[in-house]
């Protein structure tokens, strides 16, 4: 190959600039909130990416600790042995996640209810156990989102007031599986950005979110987005698509991810607050926008509204796309994502 004498320098300079600096793509992977998480971060030199791994991983287990209902000494566990009426103090955050919640309840008429647990904690994916139809309908009863009761102190800045909640229904119990993953991954983006990181990706099972996009960080490179795939709803080595992305947030729920079959039926981990059985139509669903714990929610949001609410639901809210796969692996856009 000949080289003018302007090209040689060029290539001398990328070629040191590229072995001489520590920067570099960073990767790590963890299982927490009953999934695998995984954080992908351009670091530079004065950065460490292993401190920064740590800080993103410590932040999870610690959230896992605040809401997972299978650990006993957490603050969702206190709530969930609530009696009816009775009143709890919880924390500033935890107030926000579940207030966040109820207003995703709001929107979309108790499709997405947290206290869809009363009935959802009779389910046992793994051991392949459900509720018979008498103890579904009796513990119906306590699923009913406006019957949660969150207060706050009148003014915000009273460091001695406090947050509480309190169930007006007897047997009520709350999760945040759809959303405490997307608030995680929130979270562990404002870390990072913090630490200076400008192109990162954060992800906890189906939520994801991105910060900046490929090319960014590395001054010489062109902009470059992300390629997120959304999983093949039925055959676990494909992939249904490949979306190009940049600082955004993107979230998938489906019928896929905890489930078993009984007498020909899928029997799943979304549950349709009005029946509590596992909601049917769609097999996938997926949100983009900017915030995961909003996308979190609105994925499992529409899951259950089906395609034709779902679709018209976004479509209200702006800056949010979705696209679902339904029963019979049609593929339906938002109109954000169809306009021309
Ligand atoms: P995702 O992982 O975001 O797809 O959401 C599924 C999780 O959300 C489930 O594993 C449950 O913990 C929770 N969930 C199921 N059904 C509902 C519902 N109708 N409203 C709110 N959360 C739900
Ligand atoms: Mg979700």
């Amino acid at each position: 190959m000949v080289y003018t004498m302007k090209k040689y320098v060029a290539f001398m300079l990328t070629f040191l600039a590229s072995h001489i600096s520590t920067a570099e793509w960073a990767t790590h992977e963890f299982d927490v909130m009953g999934t695998r998480a995984s954080v992908e971060l351009w670091a530079d030199k004065d950065m460490q990416a292993s401190k920064l791994f740590a800080a993103v991983e410590n932040e999870m287990r610690r959230i896992e600790r605040v809401m997972s209902p299978y650990i006993e000494t957490s603050e969702l566990s206190a709530i969930n042995r609530l009696d009816k009426n009775e009143i709890l103090n919880i924390s500033s955050e935890m107030y926000t996640v579940i207030n966040k919640a109820l207003y995703f309840s709001d929107i979309t008429h108790g499709a997405f209810d947290i206290s869809f647990a009363s009935v959802g904690f009779l389910y046992d994916y793994r051991q392949r156990r459900q509720p018979d139809e008498l103890t579904r309908l009796q513990s119906l009863a306590a699923v009913d989102y406006k019957s949660i009761l969150l207060a706050k102190p009148y003014i915000e800045e009273d460091l001695a007031g406090q947050y509480t909640i309190q169930f007006l229904r007897e047997g009520m119990k709350i999760d945040l599986g759809g959303i405490a993953k997307g608030y995680a991954v929130d979270q562990s983006i404002a870390i990072l950005k913090e630490q200076g990181v400008l192109s990162a990706l954060v992800s906890a099972g189906g939520d994801t979110r991105i910060l900046g996009d490929r090319g960014k960080a590395n001054a010489s490179a062109e902009t470059l987005p992300w390629i997120v795939g959304i999983k093949h709803p039925r055959d676990k080595t494909q992939q249904a698509m490949r979306l190009p992305l940049s600082d955004t947030a993107i979230s998938t729920s489906g019928d896929y991810e905890r489930f078993f079959i009984e007498n020909g039926e899928r029997i799943h981990h979304i549950i349709h607050p009005a029946t509590g059985k596992s909601s049917s139509g769609i097999v996938s669903a997926t949100v983009i926008g900017p915030e995961s714990i909003s996308c979190d929610a609105l994925s499992t949001s529409i899951f259950v509204l089906g395609v034709e609410k779902g679709l018209k639901l976004i479509d209200e809210i702006i800056d949010y796309d979705a696209i679902i796969i339904d029963t019979d692996g049609k593929v339906h856009y938002s109109s954000g994502l169809t306009a021309q």
